[in-house]
């Protein structure tokens, strides 16, 4: 039972596979052809044998003919009856009759047609001028007296003395056309059948072997798993399931790697969180352990401060970057002016400046109309100038500057902020915008708390920010001199 249900089901799923499909097609197609092309033989044969067999028997008649034309037959008044049974050319199986007005055998040769079949044929003639063939098929009796069916073609033609008709000649000859013909269609039919059988296994055998990657594409897909992305289909080749498959595996290494990133960024960000909550717990579990002098709880809460404002500002990074790789983030474009952005940015972060000894200043800041969202574009820049503010110690300068584009690139407008603080080594340069990227690590988290502190979340956004923007960002830096982040966004058409 389990085996006749399981070999249904393959039974099933075989008249649903593709393979069956491009089959039936082929064979289809195969059949039209064949169709056509053994339609072709047989009329052409046909009418070939056709020709033959007319031909033949008109030979015949024409012979015949040649006598009763003769001027010994027109001049003379022989009868019918009279014709020397020398004159008709007759083959094994011929017939033929002379008959008179009223459709009487006078005379015959060979074969001996039957009166019904010569009243038949002579009425069937009747009317019609010249030569007139009919194929029929006739029982007739031989001269040895044995009756046999057979196919025959007839001519029927008047005899005429002058311009009087006084009889009917008759000739008829066995023909094998209907026979040959059959044999012709038996043989087309079965010889179609045959090769339609051959292209059916033929068809199927191809299609499976065609389709055989498109099943080591899916038993590979089967066994590759989220937790398992580095499994690749390696399929070889050049034709179009190699470069599906290619195609397939390309986008397992960009699943691979956005699920990799998605999982790093988990773990830093769980890590990042974790230490804050460490020391924000280490501070509670301290102050709680005994009395404390209030200056000691004030110092507590001082530290347990500053860590839930780092927290915060970490929640609140982790968040906007979520948003955006979610696509939640929706920037509401417009057209703005790029300094006045920069302008409002300054002016949010001068305090913040001052307050750590810096000099925030600006050149002259020309309009320059983008398509962006103003409020992103401000956080953009503002990230950029805190960072310099942050990392630069006091004492040092911070400048904002915007203008056009380079001579190669004018249609774009630039933002370059400079400052002249330690600078970044070049190393850690190709990893800066990488999310939870910091270039001291244990300096700015645990060992020296007037570190300036930070996620490694703020220029992840900024670059995600300036791509979405459609512009570009780039960082040059000299350890000791200072860094300098250039932006470069495209200029709004003016239509
Ligand atoms: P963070 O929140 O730590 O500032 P960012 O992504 O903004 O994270 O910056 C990544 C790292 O790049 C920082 O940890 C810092 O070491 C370095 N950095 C960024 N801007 C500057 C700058 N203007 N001068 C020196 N170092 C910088």
């Amino acid at each position: 039972m389990r085996f006749l249900k399981s070999a249904w089901n393959w039974f099933g799923d075989f008249l649903h596979s593709i393979r069956f499909r491009i089959t039936l097609w082929f064979v289809f197609i195969l059949a039209i052809v064949l169709t056509i092309f053994s339609g072709f033989i047989y009329f052409n044969q046909a009418r070939d044998l056709q020709g033959d067999s007319v031909g033949n028997i008109q030979a015949k008649f024409a012979r015949l003919l040649g006598y009763f034309r003769s001027a010994a037959w027109q001049n003379s008044s022989l009868g019918l009856s009279d014709v020397p049974d020398n004159t008709p050319p007759l083959q094994q199986g011929d017939m033929l009759a002379l008959v008179d007005a009223n459709g009487q055998i006078i005379q015959s040769w060979g074969v001996t047609p039957s009166s019904k079949l010569v009243g038949d044929l002579v009425s069937a003639a009747s009317g019609q001028q010249g030569l007139n063939v009919y194929e029929q098929t006739i029982s007739a009796t031989d001269p040895n007296g044995t009756a046999a069916s057979a196919d025959y073609l007839f001519i029927v033609s008047p005899v005429l003395r002058g311009r009087m008709p006084i009889g009917a000649l008759i000739i008829g000859t066995p023909t094998s056309l209907t026979s040959e013909l059959q044999r012709l269609r038996v043989s087309l039919i079965l010889g179609s059948l045959f090769m339609l059988l051959i292209a059916f296994t033929g068809g199927l055998w191809l299609a499976d072997r065609a389709m055989r990657p498109v099943k080591t594409i899916a038993h590979a897909a089967r066994n590759i798993s989220e937790s398992d992305l580095s499994r690749r289909i390696n399929l070889r080749g050049r034709d179009e399931l190699a470069e599906l498959a290619s195609t397939f595996d390309n986008m397992l290494s960009r699943l691979q790697i956005a699920f990799d990133r998605q999982r790093r960024f988990v773990a830093d960000a769980s890590h990042e969180l974790r230490t804050p909550l460490t020391i924000t717990n280490l501070e509670i579990n301290q102050a709680l352990a005994r009395d404390r002098s209030s200056a000691d709880y004030q110092r507590a809460l001082q530290t347990i401060h500053v860590e839930n404002e780092r927290m915060t500002r970490m929640v609140n990074d982790l968040m906007t970057l979520a948003r955006m790789d979610s696509g939640q983030a929706i920037l509401q474009f417009e057209k703005m002016d790029l300094s006045d952005a920069a302008l409002e940015a300054v002016e949010r972060l001068t305090a913040l400046a001052e307050q750590q000894q810096i000099t925030l200043e600006t050149t002259e800041l020309p309009e320059l109309i983008v398509k962006g969202d103003r409020q992103y574009l401000i956080q953009m820049i503002s990230n950029l100038i805190e960072n310099a503010i942050k990392y630069s110690g006091s004492g040092q300068t911070v400048r904002v500057e915007t203008g056009p584009g380079p001579a190669d690139r004018r249609q774009f407008a630039l933002l370059r902020i400079t400052d002249t603080g330690p600078g970044i080594p070049p190393e850690h340069l190709p990893h800066l915008f990488d999310r939870f990227y910091r270039v001291d690590q244990a300096r700015t988290q645990e060992d020296d708390p007037s570190a300036p502190t930070g996620s490694g979340l703020g220029l992840s956004i900024v670059a995600w920010i300036v791509e979405a923007h459609g512009g570009k960002i780039r960082v040059e830096s000299r350890v000791n001199f200072g860094t300098t982040f250039e932006v470069t966004l495209p200029l709004a058409l003016d239509n």
